[in-house]
């Protein structure tokens, strides 16, 4: 397969879609990229890396940090996570507060911004210095010391971050958050603040395709039960309330963001990830979603 040749030629078809979606504007700091960024980056299992546009360009990773932490949250507390998160698709938007009053103030799923705030409460249960935890630990797994957090974006997350605020307190109200409610946000809005390429992350997220370990240095990160559950609950709840049209369209387990970026997995084969910051109005990547779908046809690759 020239993997090359087909990504020069889904660049080529989906292009005219960049301009269609709309940029997230609810973050000022994420409204001022332009709509023309384009990229896709794609790793094999046996190390080749194929990339075209943009592809090492930094943007905001938003959502696609939700897989960071819960890796964490996971290896942190296995099935005593599930006490206090879902693992069902929520078929509401990703920021939306109706479930919570009818469930108990226990999240659908830890992918949508209720369940993420809950994961993220864990982390500040289990490190001293949670922040720091969670950028050492994506540094290591895409191998590269310069990944960071926007200070910039997390400052817009948190000025704009009402919604956010009203899901922890509410959640907190059923006691399903532990910590202090400012803490639990900071370290939210500084995961969402995360700056990575499209090449940063299809090297970072190698271990969900290689059975749990991270291709680079060897080293097992998760077991590969671990690996089956997380790739299962992106595949049923990575992409918001557009999950079955993306697995439809795709045929992939995968996490998208609003910073346009959208990351998805061919376990046993391959990691491939997008960026086109034009959204479609469920929030992930509208060019982006269409190069995926155009990749696992052409390629004749999927899970299924
Ligand atoms: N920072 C965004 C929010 O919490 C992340 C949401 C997303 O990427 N879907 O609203």
């Amino acid at each position: 397969m020239n993997y090359q040749q087909v990504l020069e030629e889904i660049l080529h078809e989906v292009k005219p879609l960049t301009l269609k979606g709309k940029v997230a504007n609810y973050i000022p700091a994420l409204a001022s990229v332009p709509l023309n960024k384009f990229a896709i980056a794609l790793k094999t299992n046996s190390g080749e890396e194929f990339f075209v546009g943009d592809a090492d360009e930094k943007f905001s990773i938003q959502s696609i940090s939700k897989v960071f932490t819960f890796t964490l949250a996971l290896k942190n507390l296995e099935d005593q996570l599930w006490e206090r998160v879902g693992k069902e698709p929520s078929g509401t938007s990703f920021n939306s507060l109706v479930q919570l009053e009818y469930e108990q103030g226990i999240p659908r799923n830890p992918f949508i911004n209720a369940g993420a705030l809950v994961v993220t409460d864990t982390l500040l249960s289990s490190y001293k210095n949670p922040k720091e935890e969670l950028i050492n630990f994506v540094r290591e797994l895409s191998q590269n010391p310069l990944i960071d957090y926007d200070e910039t974006v997390a400052l817009s997350e948190s000025e704009w971050g009402d919604r956010n605020r009203a899901l922890c307190y509410f959640i907190k109200d059923f006691r399903n958050i532990y910590n202090d409610v400012n803490e639990v946000l900071d370290l939210y809005f500084h995961q969402c603040s995360i700056s990575m390429s499209a090449l940063d992350l299809v090297r970072a997220f190698g271990y969900l395709a290689n059975a749990g370990i991270n291709q680079a240095t060897n080293d097992p990160i998760i077991t590969t039960r671990q690996v089956k559950r997380i790739n299962s609950l992106l595949l049923t709840c990575g992409t918001y309330d557009a999950v079955g049209d993306f697995a439809y369209r795709v045929g992939l387990p995968g996490k998208s963001g609003i910073g346009g970026g959208i990351v998805a997995i061919m376990p046993g084969q391959y990691v491939i990830s997008v960026w086109s910051p034009g959204l479609n109005a469920h929030g992930n990547s509208l060019a982006g979603t269409q190069a995926l779908e155009l990749f696992t046809t052409k390629t004749k690759t999927s899970i299924f």
